[in-house]
This record gives structure tokens, sequence and C-alpha cells, in this order.
């Protein structure tokens, strides 16, 4: 059979506003669709990132042969399959003989390469497209980045403000202020009600692919189930719905706050739908203004979510493809140790690691303050080589995918890009953990103490990361306090504080966790 054209459609590309499915000729065009086992294990990811992904992909594909198309899916399960994705372009295009392949450019690198490529191997033209389903283009901001010795997102996040006139009376930010962050640091109060995201019951057709991932994916990293998250574009537009009637209001100042035993609190969790295209990102910043144009929400809530959207998403997306493909390769603080087992298993005595790994095996999330703070704030410290943590990162969370995850992870956590996407490490004592959290109550260690066996890790390990880097950062304006602090330390101290760094980090390359043996 001969078809149109063949529009190839990824499985993060599930939006109708897609490049690739604009101006389609229904009668005459295919859409495929594709599993490729290949995607599920390059890196191994977690078994509910996996299921959520191939569950959103089914879900699609009705919703694309209800409105209308013809859809070539190809399961992971088809005896044919060839697992990967080229393989089964170059199937589909014997099958249909199409007159040309559409396919919008994939979110990262190394498949944006593979898409490049496949012109050269098929009978047919491949028309690669790019993907405008964000806020700012590549060219646009590589064009606002040109002149900048830095690139600071506050900027790139007021130009993005002006653009799309969010929160804004005239050229000015409504409130007088750009940003409110400073009013969105509250540490968790105890006693405070944090409604429950809506959980969504799998379908049959769900449930066929939990039992697909549960069978062929058994070894990977994290549980399967529950498995409660929207597959549905009305789903995902339900849960963003649902987060700005009942969380958005508290999102504001608690964005920061831990609690342990609570993984999601006034989170949106709204991530991995935004990052497959269940959401749209502009329509959700705008629900979110509408909120507070309405009273419903105050204006450091719906300004500090819509800055995470408009300014940090768009911004690391525009890092990620100016620096691309070195920057999976910086390590501007030369880290090379292991990641530690623990990191897999959550066994450790550390509370705050153990209740940020415990919830992401669970959940495959963890909300960002426990991202950057906890697991990434411990591996900048101990000296984790950033690659081995960017592949850790991508593999665990539901919403990791490489444009977004490298920046997030190489560049805010480790600063392992020398200060492209961060002024200053993001590197912190217990003391900080403490303050944002109950963590500490419950844990082992005592995080006023900094020396000895009971003393918090983080104390002694900070000490030590800017002794190790003090060079680096006595220049710069917002470490030079802590330098000093170091400088003017007596000396029995410091020395007492490398040590209980180093035997800690000893246990923990050796067992693998800092756990005692029983
Ligand atoms: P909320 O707290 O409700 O925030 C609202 C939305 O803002 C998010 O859904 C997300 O789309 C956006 N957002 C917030 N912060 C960021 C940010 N720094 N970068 C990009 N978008 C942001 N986010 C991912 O989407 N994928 C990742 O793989 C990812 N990896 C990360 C790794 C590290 C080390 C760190 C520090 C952050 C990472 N983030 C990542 C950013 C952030 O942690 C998640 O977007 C957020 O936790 C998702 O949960 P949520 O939907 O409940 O977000
Ligand atoms: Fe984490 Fe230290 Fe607090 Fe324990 S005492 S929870 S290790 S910050």
């Amino acid at each position: 059979m001969t078809a149109g054209q063949l529009r190839f459609v990824l499985g993060d590309q599930l939006s109708p506003t897609l490049s690739a499915l604009r101006d389609a000729d229904k009668d005459r065009d295919v859409v495929l669709m594709v599993e490729a086992g290949a995607e599920a294990t390059y890196v191994r990811h977690h078994k509910k990132k996996i299921a959520f992904v191939l569950a959103a992909m089914r879900a699609f594909a009705h919703e694309l042969r209800d409105a209308g198309f013809r859809v070539d899916y190809v399961q992971l399960d088809d005896p044919d399959n060839t697992q990967d994705l080229g393989g089964e372009l170059a199937r589909a295009v014997a099958r249909w003989r199409p007159a040309a392949v559409s396919v919008t450019l994939a979110g990262e690198y190394r498949l944006v390469a593979e898409q490049r490529s496949w012109g050269e191997k098929l009978t047919c033209p491949v028309q690669l497209l790019e993907d405008d389903r964000f806020i700012c283009a590549i060219p646009e901001f590589n064009a606002w980045a040109a002149d900048r010795r830095q690139l600071r997102m506050e900027f790139f996040y007021r130009a993005m403000r002006r653009k799309t006139g969010l929160l804004m009376d005239g050229d000015e930010p409504v409130g007088g202020r750009w940003n409110f962050d400073s009013e969105n640091r509250k540490p968790a109060r105890p006693g405070l009600a944090w409604p429950d995201p809506p959980r969504f019951a799998p379908g049959p057709e769900t449930q066929e692919v939990l039992d697909l991932v549960g069978e062929r994916y058994a070894n990977h990293f994290g549980d399967l189930l529950p498995f409660w998250l929207p597959v549905t574009r009305r789903d995902a537009e339900a849960a963003a719905e649902d987060f700005i009637a009942n969380r958005l209001a508290l999102f504001g100042d608690y964005q920061d706050a831990m609690i342990a035993g609570e993984a999601f609190l006034a989170h949106s969790l709204l991530s991995s739908a935004l990052n497959v295209g269940l959401l749209d990102p502009l329509t959700l910043c705008r629900q979110a203004e509408a909120a507070y144009c309405s009273g419903a929400v105050s204006l450091n809530a719906a300004e500090g979510f819509i800055r995470q959207i408009i300014g940090w998403r768009e911004f690391i997306r525009g890092v990620y493809w100016r620096h691309m493909p070195g920057y999976l390769r910086s390590n501007s603080l030369a880290a090379t140790r292991a990641l530690p087992q623990f990191y897999w298993t959550g066994e450790t005595d550390m509370t705050c690691l153990a209740e940020a790994i415990g919830q992401t095996r669970r959940e495959a999330y963890a909300h960002h303050i426990q991202r950057l703070m906890v697991t990434g704030n411990f591996a900048l410290l101990a000296g984790i080589d950033p690659a081995e943590l960017h592949e850790w990162y991508l593999s665990v969370y539901i919403d990791a995918f490489e444009w977004v995850e490298a920046p997030n992870t190489i560049g805010m956590s480790q600063y392992a890009d020398g200060g492209i996407v961060a002024s200053k490490p993001y590197a912190s004592s217990g003391a900080y953990i403490k303050r944002m959290s109950n963590y500490c109550q419950t844990c082992r260690y005592d995080p006023s103490e900094r020396t000895g066996p009971d003393a918090c890790p983080f104390n002694a390990l900070y000490w030590r990361f800017l002794d190790r880097h003090r060079a680096r950062f006595a220049a710069n304006p917002r470490m030079s306090r802590m330098v000093a602090a170091l400088n003017a330390m007596a000396p029995d101290l410091r020395q007492a504080l490398l040590a209980r760094a180093e035997e800690f980090l000893n246990r923990i390359d050796h067992h693998g966790t800092d756990k005692m043996p029983c």
C-alpha cells in the first residue's frame, strides 16, 4: 500500500499540535508510533517510567484514531519489532512506501543525531521539523544568550514574562516585583494538611502495559505498583485542574519544604505529563494566572509556579541545546567518586537520603528540593562523578528526559558545568536540611554535631568540599564569606572535620552504605 506521508511520532511527542502532525492529510497519511525496547534500556529506566510512557503512547494512538488519523502502532511485544526506532521506521517505510517521512526533532541530542542519519538510509526523503511546543525556540534562546557573559535564569525569565504577557501590567510585572522567591521558602509546618493528588485507576490498556513491563523489566529499579498516574490527555488535564484548585495556594509558601512520609506536599506532579506532551506549558501557566486574578491563590504562589515553567524549564532546555554534546562530559570540579550503592537500595542511616531515595523507588518522584539539596547536595559534597550521577537521575525519575535532566543534574546540582546554570554551587551543611524539613528529628545523626561518629555527615563533607575548592570559590562573591570562615577556622577543628569526612567517605566507598553491620 502507498501512503502519502509517514508521520513518525516519538514517545514524548504526544501532542495533537505536534509539528509532525500539522497539515496531515488524514485520508492519505499514516501516523507511525513505535514502542522501542532500546529506548527503555539505554539507561535502565524505572519500571514506572517505562509503563507511564508506553501507556501514554497507547492512549495517544487512540486519541489520534478518534480524531480520524490512520495509526500504525508497533507494540513492544510485537514479534517482528526490531526494538529500535530506526529499524522500525525502515520496516514501516517498506510497508507503506510513503512519499516522505515527517518527524519532529527529538528532545535528546543522541536521538537527533540518529534522526539526521535516517534520510541516508531510507528510500524516501525525511523531513525534520522543529519542536515548537516550547515558549522559547532554540534560535531565540541562542540570540538571547549570544552577547551575555553569564547566562542567568532570572533575566531570561523576565524576557519570557514580557513575551507571554503572563502576570504583566503593561511592561511592568504585576505586584511591582518579578520574583517572589524569598516568600516561597517556608519550612514545613507540623499539622498542615496536604491535599492528596488525584489518583487515576489504570484502565484495561494500562493494565496490559503494566503486565508487560512487570514481566520484561522486572530487574529494573523501582516499584511498578501502585500505578495511578494520568496517561490520557483528559486525565492529565483533570490533574492540572485539581492542582490549581487544591494545591497551588500552598505551593508558593512551601515549595522548598520537606517532610518525612510526605512525598508530594503541594507540588503539582505535572512534569511527566508536560514532558511527554499531554499538557501544554503555556495553557497551564494561564490557568495559574487566572487563579491569581480570581483571588483563589496569592501572587507568590502563581508567580512561583509560572517561573518554574516559563523560567527554569525553558532556560534549562536552552542551555542543553546550546552546550551539547560536550555538556554531558562536564566535570569542572574533577569529581570522580563512584555513586554509592545506597542510591539504589536506599539503605543509609541518613534519614534525609533514605526518605528521598525511598520515595524515588516507590513513586519515581522526588520534588525539586529533595533532588537538589538532598541527593544532589550529598553527591556534590562527596565528589561523585557527575556522569554517573546524571545516569542515575535519568533512570530513576518519571519525568527524566535528557534535555531537562542533564542541565539540572550536571549544571544546577553538581556545578560541573563551571557555573553556566548556577552562579554558585548548591552546597550546604546539615543546617539547611534541618531548617527546611523534619528529617533530622528521627535521624541517627545529629545535625548540630560537626565531628565524631554521630555528627551529621553533611557538616564535615561541606567543609571538606570548601577546603578542596577553596581557591576556585574564594573569588566567587556568593561563596567568599564561607571560604573566609574556613580560613579563620582553628587548625585542630579543620583537621577533625577533614578526618571525619574521610572516614565517612571511606566507609561508603567500601561498603556502599554508612550503615554499620549488625
Ligand atoms: P513542581 O514543583 O510542581 O513545579 C512545577 C513545574 O515546573 C514542574 O512540573 C516542571 O515542569 C517545572 N520545573 C520546576 N523546576 C524545574 C527545573 N529546575 N527545570 C525544569 N523544569 C522545572 N525536571 C524534569 O522535568 N525532569 C527531570 O529529569 C528533572 N531532573 C532534575 C534533576 C535534578 C538534580 C534537579 C535538581 C531537578 C530536576 N528537575 C527535573 C526539575 C524539578 O525537580 C522537577 O521538574 C520537579 O521536581 C517535578 O515535579 P513537579 O511536577 O511536582 O514540579
Ligand atoms: Fe540528613 Fe544530617 Fe539531618 Fe540526618 S542529621 S537527616 S543526615 S541532614
